[in-house]
């Protein structure tokens, strides 16, 4: 009544009153239908024993590092039989920024991957001279950092281009929370990454998409990369296949970071 009365005209109402009688009718419908004719049976998923932790990796995972050797790595460059010459002690992977980076053995194209990484405690130097890595998620070529690059840098107190930053797809895609640790803390990386794939002709199928938490924070949903991870320049792709994981030894003069507990699971 009052303001809203008019509204309420005789056919208003009667039109009303018709569509709320149908929604309920409908609704009813829907009720006395089979439920099992949506309801599925096959495939089952396989079964896969989660690790005792969230952290630990799962029983279908491919173990890249637990801490006892870096069997599972290669060092970068032309030699593709040359061993890793990152320390491993206590459990730990550090980097080596003389002998450069680290490159998987085998490669892969989609998968979910976990990963730590410390920053040291003691770390110095300022925006990206301060405790900078990187997981390249697919590593191409043997020399360089060509590839898709997840930024790994201190990021708890101390500030560089937004799309440079922990979290980042470095110079592509701005993390969406700062979620970092100080340094001298371990932090987490868990990331599910989708290859780019590409036709006969080399040309673009359809573009490498990633999803990542950082510290167990969503920093990067679904973000859809734009090609390889560039320095300078605009990002562009090149035709790839499966391709190895690099963990970067970047050139700066601050403190060497550490890794451990490296785990993947192909999708
Ligand atoms: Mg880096």
């Amino acid at each position: 009544m009052y303001t809203i009365a008019p509204l309420f005209s005789r056919k208003f109402f009667i039109l009303l009153m018709f569509l709320l009688s149908m929604d309920t009718f409908l609704f009813a419908q829907n009720q006395q239908g089979d439920p099992k004719l949506t309801e599925f049976y096959t495939p089952v998923p396989k079964i896969v024993t989660p690790g005792m932790t969230n952290d630990q990796p799962p029983s279908d995972a491919i173990v890249l590092f637990d801490g006892k050797n870096l069997d599972q790595w290669r060092a970068e460059g032309m030699d593709t039989t040359k061993k890793p010459g990152w320390i491993v002690e206590n459990g730990i992977a550090t980097v080596d920024k003389k002998s450069g980076g680290i490159v998987t053995r085998q490669s892969f194209t989609d998968y979910q991957l976990h990963a730590e990484y410390r920053i040291p405690e003691n770390i110095t130097g300022s925006g990206q001279a301060r405790g900078n890595s990187g997981i390249f998620l697919a590593s191409l070529g043997n020399g360089g950092d060509q590839g898709y690059e997840l930024q790994v840098l201190d990021s708890y107190n101390n500030s560089t281009y937004v799309n440079g930053q922990a979290g980042s797809i470095y110079k592509q895609g701005v993390p969406l929370a700062n979620p970092c640790r100080k340094p001298g803390e371990w932090q987490t990386y868990d990331v599910v990454w989708t290859a780019p794939r590409f036709k006969e002709d080399g040309t673009l199928e359809s573009p490498a998409r990633v999803t990542v938490f950082l510290n167990a924070v969503l920093v990067q949903n679904n973000f859809e990369l734009k090609g390889q991870t560039l320095y300078i320049g605009q990002p562009f792709y090149k035709k790839h296949g499966p391709a190895p994981i690099k963990l970067q030894a970047h050139g700066d003069k601050s403190e060497p970071i550490s890794y451990r507990n490296i785990w993947l699971r192909p999708l």
